[in-house]
C-alpha cells in the first residue's frame, strides 16, 4: 500500500468540524486561521518504543498516550488545544495495529476538540512525534515562573499510580486498576483552563516526577517549595504500597502521572472543578524540601536524587 493511501485511511478523517482549519490533511501544508487576539501555545514530545512506552502496549492506549501526554502540556499552559501534526516512524505496516491506534488518538482528539492537520509518516523505528498547538489569552497563561514565598502548592488527582503500574509490570505482576493510570492518562485541560481564569501564579504538568517538576518551578520562579510528605494525595493502591514499604519514592519520584502542580496565593482555593490537594507551601530559598507531619525535614527518598 502506498503512504498516501495508508494516510488517507488512518489520518485523514481526523480533522473534525472545525472552522479554523482552511485546509486540513492532504496537501503539502495545512492551512490554518488563528483567532485574532490569541497567543499560540505550541508544544512536541516525541515518544520512542522501548524508552517511552513498552513495544507491546495496546495501540489503541498508544494512541491516545501519545495525545494526552502532549495535551498535558497544553493543560499546563492553560491553553485550549487545537491544532496536531502527528510524525510516526513504523518498521512495517500492519493494518490492525494502525486502525486501532488511530481509533484511540481520534477518540481523545474528539474529545477536546482538536484536528489533525497534517504530519509525516515513514519507515523506521517504531517512535511518535506530536506537535500541538492551543490557543491562550495573553496574561492568562500559566507559566513556571510566577510562584512567589507564601503562595501554596496544589496538585491534581493522586501521585505516582503510574510508576507503581510500570513497576508492577515490569515485575510481571498484574497492575489491575492502575493500568489505565499508565496507558490512559487523562489530560487536565478543563483544569487547566480553569486555573488560568483563576489567578494561579505557576503550573506544570508532573511528566517526570513531583520532585524533579517541582523543582523546575522552583528554579524558575527563583524561591523554595516546602512538601508535607502527609499530605501526599495517594490512591488507594498507593497507600497501601507505602504503608507496606515506607517509601515515598513513587510519589514523590515517579513519572508519567500528568497531573498538574499548580502555586495559588495563601488566601486563595482552587475554582470549581479543580480537584486538588494542598501540598505544602513555597518559601525564599531554593530547592524542594520535605517534611513529616511535625514539620522536621525528613532526607530524600531512595531514587531522589536521581529524579531531582
Ligand atoms: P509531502 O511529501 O509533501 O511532505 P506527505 O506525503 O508526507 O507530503 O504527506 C501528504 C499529506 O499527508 C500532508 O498533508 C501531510 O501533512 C499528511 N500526513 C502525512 N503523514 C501523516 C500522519 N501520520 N498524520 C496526519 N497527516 C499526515
Ligand atoms: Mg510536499
Amino acid at each position: 500500500m502506498a503512504e498516501f493511501q495508508l494516510i488517507e485511511r488512518y489520518f485523514s478523517g481526523l480533522s473534525g468540524a472545525r472552522q479554523d482549519v482552511a485546509l486540513g490533511v492532504g496537501d503539502d501544508c495545512a492551512l490554518l486561521q488563528p483567532p485574532s487576539g490569541m497567543q499560540l501555545a505550541m508544544t512536541m514530545d516525541t515518544l520512542i518504543a522501548g524508552r517511552h512506552f513498552l513495544p507491546d502496549t495496546n495501540p489503541r492506549r498508544l494512541g491516545h498516550k501519545v495525545l494526552a501526554v502532549n495535551l498535558s502540556d497544553l493543560a499546563a499552559m492553560g491553553a485550549r488545544p487545537a491544532w496536531a501534526l502527528l510524525s510516526i516512524s513504523l518498521p512495517e505496516i500492519d493494518h490492525a495495529w494502525l486502525a486501532e491506534f488511530s481509533a484511540g488518538f481520534a477518540a481523545l482528539a474528539a474529545r477536546h476538540d482538536l484536528a489533525l492537520v497534517g504530519g509525516d509518516t515513514c519507515q523506521g523505528e517504531m517512535s511518535f512525534s506530536l506537535q500541538l498547538t492551543g490557543f491562550v489569552e495573553a496574561g492568562k497563561e500559566l507559566r513556571r515562573d510566577g510562584a512567589r514565598p507564601g503562595d501554596r502548592i496544589w496538585v491534581t488527582g493522586f501521585l505516582g499510580d503510574a510508576a507503581l503500574a510500570l513497576k508492577r509490570l515490569q515485575a510481571a505482576e498484574e497492575p489491575g486498576a492502575l493500568s489505565g493510570r499508565l496507558e490512559q492518562p487523562r489530560p487536565r485541560i478543563a483544569e487547566g483552563l480553569a486555573l488560568s481564569g483563576a489567578g494561579a501564579t505557576s503550573c506544570i504538568d508532573i511528566s517526570d516526577g513531583l520532585a524533579s517538576d517541582l523543582g523546575h518551578v522552583c528554579r524558575q520562579s527563583g524561591c523554595a517549595a516546602r512538601v508535607h510528605l502527609d499530605r501526599l494525595p495517594l490512591s488507594p493502591a498507593m497507600a497501601r504500597h507505602v504503608a507496606k514499604t515506607g517509601d515515598y519514592s513513587l510519589a514523590l519520584a515517579g513519572g508519567d502521572d500528568y497531573e498538574l502542580c499548580f502555586t495559588l496565593p495563601a488566601d486563595s482555593t482552587p475554582p470549581a472543578g479543580v480537584d486538588a490537594t494542598c501540598i505544602g507551601e513555597m518559601f525564599p530559598g531554593e530547592g524542594v524540601k520535605l517534611v513529616d507531619a511535625g514539620g522536621r525535614e525528613v532526607p530524600p527518598p531512595r531514587g531522589w536524587e536521581h529524579f531531582a
